[in-house]
């Protein structure tokens, strides 16, 4: 038995599928999960000491690669102060004032401690500004676990929210509307009918729980107009994007600005810290200036300030994300060729540094159906290939997947020689 599976087996007498985060249990893959004990660069090691090129990044934060050695120093720095205060530091306004640099549509931020924290405190803020209780969101979008998020789709323009967590009243559920993704026929059509209640429309502008399926041309900009001409506010979930697509984030990339955002991940720099901002007239109902009531004991945790800040400094330099996007296109440019001389129908989707493999025969992926209809067996049996090949994949069909700026010639050679190996077997 590995080290792992000794590990899994444990783990399971106490906590819950022996995991703490339910996609890491690998039940989309099959198989043990791995155990990490270190992870330096592109690498993750697991129990049994052997070495993975990391495209999962703790699901996107590790852009400048792990353990990097400046975020590393900060944090040491930090301790020798303290590990929580519970009011304010000058870290905090420092912080405030880079993401409102850094990303077109901040005016104002407060940070939280995780990206539900954040979607979830900005969906209750776009609720207190417009006095309208209904929220749209999009199929296959994921926006965290709080209640009036975790509620899938249905079909039709107009779909009353069905639960899609066991614990999730109803009553609360059809207050959400979810609708196609890359659809703005059908945000058109439903906002025409109930847009007098809509209090937001939140998205991600580039899906990353779906695999990765980028937006279609003209469907953020339609969103915009359509906010805009009903009063609803325009939240980007920016959690997996944001510091990624661009240093600005999705709207950034894509020129679209809207009225709140919220953002995870590389803004806490591998730490727990979440935050959501936008538009100072609706930042200001936000307590103790307004009515809007919002806290957290470790909100602005200074430990997660000094990761955070010390990351997005270092991927704010010049050239940055051109690097990072270029690996990303190398990497997939050679998965795709060696799929193609495998004869194995095998599509990509990128954008900056995220990106989503494909088994299928269609040359574009843009709504949740396409990515429905891909050969998840197929995807199953490539992890596992590329994990004996020293590769770690997103243990699922329906997570984007992450390069960062670690990443290099060495690691794209072993990452196209097992996938070189891998579609060979796939074959058989
Ligand atoms: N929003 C998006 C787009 C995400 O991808 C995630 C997590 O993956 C979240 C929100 C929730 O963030 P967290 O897991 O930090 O609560």
């Amino acid at each position: 038995m590995s080290r792992s599976e000794i590990l899994f087996n444990n783990a399971q007498k106490h906590i819950p599928g022996g995991v703490n985060s339910p996609v890491r249990a690998f039940r989309g893959v099959g198989g043990t999960p791995l155990f990490f004990k270190h992870a330096e660069g592109a690498y993750v090691i697991d129990e049994d000491d052997k070495r993975y090129v990391d495209y999962v990044g703790s699901w996107g934060p590790m852009i400048l690669g792990h353990a990097h050695p400046q975020v590393l120093d900060a944090v040491r720095r930090q301790l020798e102060h303290g590990l929580s205060y519970g009011a304010p530091t000058a870290m905090e306004t420092e912080m405030a004032e880079l993401v409102c640099a850094l990303v077109p549509s901040m005016e104002m931020v407060r940070m939280v401690s995780s990206g539900t924290e954040a979607t979830m405190s900005a969906i209750r803020l776009a609720r207190g500004y417009t006095g309208r209780d209904s929220i749209i969101k999009f199929e296959g979008c994921y926006h965290g676990h709080s209640d009036s998020l975790l509620v899938k789709a249905g079909s039709g323009a107009l779909t009353q929210g069905v639960p899609s967590s066991a614990g999730v009243p109803a009553d609360f559920a059809k207050h959400t509307l979810t609708l196609p993704y890359n659809d703005i026929a059908a945000v058109e059509q439903t906002l025409g009918e109930v847009g007098q209640n809509v209090a937001c429309i939140i998205v991600e502008p580039v899906a990353g729980n779906m695999n990765c399926v980028p937006p279609a041309p003209g469907f953020l900009e339609g969103l915009r107009a359509l906010c805009d001409r009903h009063g609803v506010v325009l939240i980007f979930d920016e959690v997996m994007t944001g510091f990624r697509v661009a240093l600005g984030g999705a709207q950034a990339h894509y020129g679209v600005t809207p009225d709140l955002s919220t953002f995870g991940k590389i803004v806490g720099g591998g730490m727990p810290v979440g935050c959501f901002g936008g538009k100072r007239a609706i930042m200001e109902c936000i307590a103790p200036l307004g009515p809007v009531y919002q806290a957290g004991t470790l909100s602005g945790n200074p430990l997660a300030m000094a990761a955070g800040l010390t990351t997005l400094k270092l991927i704010s330099r010049d050239g940055f994300h051109a690097e990072l996007a270029d690996y990303t296109t190398r990497m997939l440019a050679g998965l795709r060729e060696r799929a193609a001389a495998a004869g194995i129908p095998f599509a990509t989707t990128q954008v900056g540094g995220m990106f989503g493999l494909y088994f299928t025969d269609k040359a574009e992926i843009t709504s949740f159906a396409d990515v429905m209809a891909c050969d998840a067996e197929r995807f199953k049996r490539f992890f596992h290939l590329m994990l004996d090949g020293g590769v770690y994949l997103a243990p699922s069909a329906f997570e984007a997947g992450f390069t960062s700026i670690a990443h290099g010639a060495t690691e794209l050679a072993l990452t196209l020689d097992a996938a070189e190996r891998a579609f060979a077997a796939l074959r058989q």
